[in-house]
Parts: C-alpha cells; sequence; structure tokens
C-alpha cells in the first residue's frame, strides 16, 4: 500500500520487528498510498525479431492452448500423489470460482464497492464459506492484476461519496471499519515484504527470522523430522517430490494431512478445500498452519510448500512469512500462539456447515438437540433450520468424528475410515455451561498423544495477529 521510499526509516534494518509498532510508525493508513499510475496509453513494441522456441519446449499461439498447457500437469496427475485424494463433494460451491485478468480483476472490485462487501468487511472477515466474506483479492494482487493503491483509491472514493456505490451502505460517510480493516490487512501485506527484505533467507529457515534466538529455544519446532538435505534450509520443488525424503514416520502422517484426512474436521475441510479450489480462507489457514506446526509437531516448512505448490494466491512473503507467525518462529511478539481447532470450529463455523460442505461423509450426523430429533424428519442431512437448536455436545462429534458414538458410526459408514478410527491427534476438549467455560485451551507439548490444553486459549487471532 505505502511505497517503499516513503517508509520511516532509513534503513531496512530499522524496521520494527513487531508489526503493531512499524503500523503505528505509518498511521493514518488512510492517508498513506501515493497516487495509481495512469493507465499506459499503449504498450512497449515487442521486440523486432523473436527467436524460435527451443523443444521440448513449445510456445502455445491461442488461450485455449495455453491454458491446456497450464493445466497439463493437473491432468496428468490430478491426485498429487496422494493415495486417497479427496473428490468434490456434492452440492459444494467453491469460495473462489474466479477468472484472473485485469478486467475480471476490476470487476471483483467494483463489485465489493457496489454491493457494500467493503464495508461489511470487518464483521465477515473470519467466515469460511461464500463469495463475499473476503475480498478475494489476493490472486488479482499477486498476479499482477490490480494493485494495493487501486483499492485503496477505490475505497477512497467510495468514502468521499464520489463514483460507483451510492446505494451502498457507508457511502460518502469517511473511512467505514470495514475499508479501515481492508487497509490494515494490506498493511499486512506490506509488513510481511518489509520483512523477507530485511530477513532474506532466513524466510525460510526452520527457526524462523530470529533464528539466532529461536535456536536456544526448546518449545520451538525442530528439523529432526526432516533428514539433513531439508533441514538446511529452504525448499525445493512440488511436494509429490519431496514426499520422497520425509522419513517412514513423518510421510504418513504428512500424507494425511495434505489428503484432508488427519481427524480434526476444520483442518480435513480446510485441506480438502485447498486442493480442490486452490483457495482457503484465512481463518482456516492459521488453523491449518498450527495444526501442522503444533499439534503434529512437524517442521512448518513442509506446510508452507504444500500451500506454495495449491495456492491460487500464492505469494513467497506472505506464505512463507504467514507460516512462520503461526508456526511461533516469526515477527509474533506472543510466540508460540496455538489455535484448538475444536474451539476455533466452534466460534467459526457454530453450525458446522463449512465441515459438511468438504467432509460430505459426516453430512449425517446428528446436531439438532434430542428434543427436535425425529419431530420433523431428517433435516441433519440438510443442516440446522432456524427454529432448531444444536447441541453443542453433538458439534464436538461432527469437530472430531472418533468421539461420535459408535453406533452414529456404523450407521453412518464411517468404521474404517482412517481419520476417524485413528486420527492423528485427539483434541481434548468440553463444552462447559453454555458457550461458556468451554475448555478453551492451550495446547502444550508437541507431536502425537503428548498435547494437553489448560487455560485460556491462546491464538483467538483477536489480538493483532493477520
Ligand atoms: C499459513 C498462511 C499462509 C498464507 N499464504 C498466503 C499467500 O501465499 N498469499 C497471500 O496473498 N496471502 C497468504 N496468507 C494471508 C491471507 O490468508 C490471505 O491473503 C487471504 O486469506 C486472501 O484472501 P482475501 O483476498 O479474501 O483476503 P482479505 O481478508 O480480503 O484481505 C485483503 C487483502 O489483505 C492481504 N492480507 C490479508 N490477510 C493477510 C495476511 N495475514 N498477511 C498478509 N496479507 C494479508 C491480502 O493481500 C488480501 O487480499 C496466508 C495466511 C496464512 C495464515
Amino acid at each position: 500500500m505505502s511505497h517503499s521510499r516513503d517508509q520511516p526509516f532509513n534503513h531496512i534494518s530499522d524496521l520494527p520487528n513487531i508489526f503493531t509498532t512499524y503500523r503505528k510508525s505509518v498511521e493514518p493508513l488512510r492517508n498513506c498510498p501515493r497516487e495509481s499510475q495512469p493507465r499506459p496509453n499503449q504498450l512497449p513494441p515487442l521486440p523486432p525479431e523473436l527467436p524460435p522456441q527451443a523443444g521440448p519446449f513449445m510456445i502455445p499461439n491461442t488461450l485455449e492452448d495455453l491454458k491446456s498447457a497450464l493445466l497439463k500437469p493437473f491432468a496428468d496427475d490430478s491426485s498429487f500423489g496422494l493415495p486417497e485424494p479427496p473428490s468434490w463433494p456434492a452440492g459444494t460451491l467453491s469460495a473462489h470460482p474466479f477468472t484472473g485478468g485485469e478486467t475480471a480483476a476490476q470487476e471483483r472490485l467494483s463489485h465489493l464497492i457496489s454491493s457494500g462487501a467493503m464495508t461489511r468487511y470487518k464483521a465477515t472477515r473470519n467466515g469460511m464459506l461464500g463469495l463475499d466474506f473476503s475480498t478475494k483479492l489476493s490472486a488479482y494482487l499477486n498476479i499482477g492484476n490490480l494493485t494495493a493503491r487501486q483499492i485503496h483509491w477505490a475505497m477512497f472514493n467510495f468514502e468521499e461519496g464520489r463514483g460507483e456505490g451510492e446505494n451502498a451502505e457507508g457511502y460518502g460517510r469517511a473511512e467505514t471499519e470495514g475499508t479501515a480493516a481492508v487497509r490494515f490487512e494490506l498493511l499486512w501485506r506490506d509488513y510481511m515484504r518489509l520483512c523477507t527484505r530485511k530477513y532474506g533467507n532466513k524466510l525460510f529457515d526452520v527457526h524462523g527470522f530470529r533464528s539466532r534466538e529461536n535456536e536456544q529455544n526448546p518449545k520451538l519446532p525442530n528439523s529432526t523430522n526432516l533428514p539433513a538435505s531439508q533441514s538446511q534450509n529452504t525448499t525445493s520443488g512440488p511436494s509429490k517430490k519431496h514426499w520422497a525424503y520425509l522419513d517412514q514416520n513423518t510421510r504418513p502422517i504428512f500424507t494425511r494431512f495434505c489428503a484432508g484426512r488427519t481427524g480434526a474436521s476444520l483442518i480435513d475441510a480446510s485441506n480438502r478445500e485447498l486442493i480442490l479450489t486452490g483457495y482457503t480462507s484465512n481463518r482456516a489457514r492459521q488453523n491449518v498452519a498450527s495444526f501442522l506446526s503444533s499439534h503434529l509437531g512437524l517442521d512448518w516448512r513442509l506446510g508452507a510448500e504444500w500451500y506454495e505448490f495449491l495456492l491460487i494466491d500464492y505469494d513467497v512473503s506472505n506464505n512463507w512469512g504467514n507460516w512462520q507467525y503461526v508456526a511461533g518462529v516469526g515477527n509474533d511478539p506472543r510466540l508460540g500462539r496455538t489455535f484448538n481447532p475444536v474451539k476455533q470450529a466452534l466460534d467459526y463455523d457454530p453450525k458446522g456447515e463449512y465441515v459438511r460442505a468438504w467432509l460430505p461423509e459426516l453430512r449425517g450426523v446428528k446436531l439438532v438437540k434430542d428434543k427436535f430429533n425425529g419431530s420433523k424428519g431428517d433435516k441433519d442431512t440438510k443442516g440446522v433450520s432456524e427454529t432448531e437448536e444444536i447441541d453443542e455436545n453433538k458439534l464436538l462429534g461432527l469437530y472430531q468424528p472418533w468421539s461420535l458414538p459408535e453406533e452414529e458410526k456404523v450407521k453412518l459408514g464411517l468404521k474404517g475410515l482412517d481419520w476417524v478410527d485413528k486420527p492423528l491427534v485427539k483434541i481434548p476438549f468440553s463444552v462447559g455451561g453454555r458457550g461458556r467455560g468451554r475448555g478453551n485451551g492451550e495446547w502444550r507439548g508437541r507431536g502425537r498423544g503428548r498435547g494437553r490444553f489448560r487455560g485460556r486459549a491462546k491464538g483467538s487471532g483477536r489480538g493483532t495477529a493477520p
């Protein structure tokens, strides 16, 4: 959003290590961005002669040929080497069905402004299902179809009551909570880039940006589950190849993680969504990264590389910087924050809609309080109606299907599924007294079966988490 020459420090080494400190140094964000560059009148001419392409590569001549060349790896192996890849669940729609290009990017921006989605953004941004809970501008930004300045100025005009969106809430009323929150997130994007510039290759270091301090910290992730060739630094090539390097204990765990078969439903729903659509929400990403690094105790870079391979909005700084942050080796002042995916599901998927959308095997799990069951037909397979009350204890079975009653597992045909019979991790959690004292917990310990929750939950993501 802000220009690299407009930073409040002379040298990149002076970039604050804490986002909030940096943010305060550049606020008010609404005053930050420079004018957008004008649209060029013409493109620079092509070079007079294009050398012929040497085999085996071919330059496609049409858009269709280009698309099929790009998609060839998917067509050749859409399983990505997974023995049990997910397939598209009936009735579920992608949260990211957009096509690329500048025109599509401008249309999306225009839709967000004129539909009021920008104004509502602060309240909806933690959603996981649907088209408009967040802007879905990341891929356009990262590919270069759109700039953060263009987003800022479109919102600015809206706030000033100029241009489109006159029927949307917030038009002409200066900065709204929603537009301010979008600027806040775009500043995270700037900050991740600046961190990359400051720390260079440490972006890929298992010990993160603060590698020297972190090496001394026994609580932080280690690279013992990777062989030396992988644990040195950085990453290489698509995941399918690097699975060959994983040791015998790690490989089956990581494979089940990738395929969405861990047994923690929020994580599995997100990873299946990712593999099928190339997108998953920020809320889900935070949970997935925390699950891999803290609950499974794996090297966070495995997850970062899997994301790099699949994300439609992949961006080197945002991806690796966020993975570091959640894994507790990045620039998070609250190092080692850990998300409880059961509590997070209860908070952000309180009707189980997201889990049911991507884990069709669980659509028959009964959620409605017993007094409603049987009285209104089998509503559970379609969701929960407005008048029905959800039993939170039953929701816990949806979020961790190993904990469902045996007879329900048999009835739903769940017996024999690895992720139901043998979850990679069982997360202790109980519902205590109608929404309070839900056993909020901080995960202690690393690796399978060694953790336990205690105290209040860290990582609710409501503080300064991106
Ligand atoms: C483990 C993990 C991996 C991630 N990998 C990527 C990645 O490869 N590419 C990527 O663009 N984002 C990444 N993010 C950040 C964030 O999840 C996505 O930018 C966001 O979900 C994209 O959807 P959106 O455009 O609807 O976001 P919105 O919520 O609408 O946010 C608006 C814009 O702000 C920026 N933004 C939002 N959240 C963040 C954040 N946490 N860090 C930096 N910028 C942010 C993005 O440019 C986004 O388009 C990652 C987050 C996590 C936790």
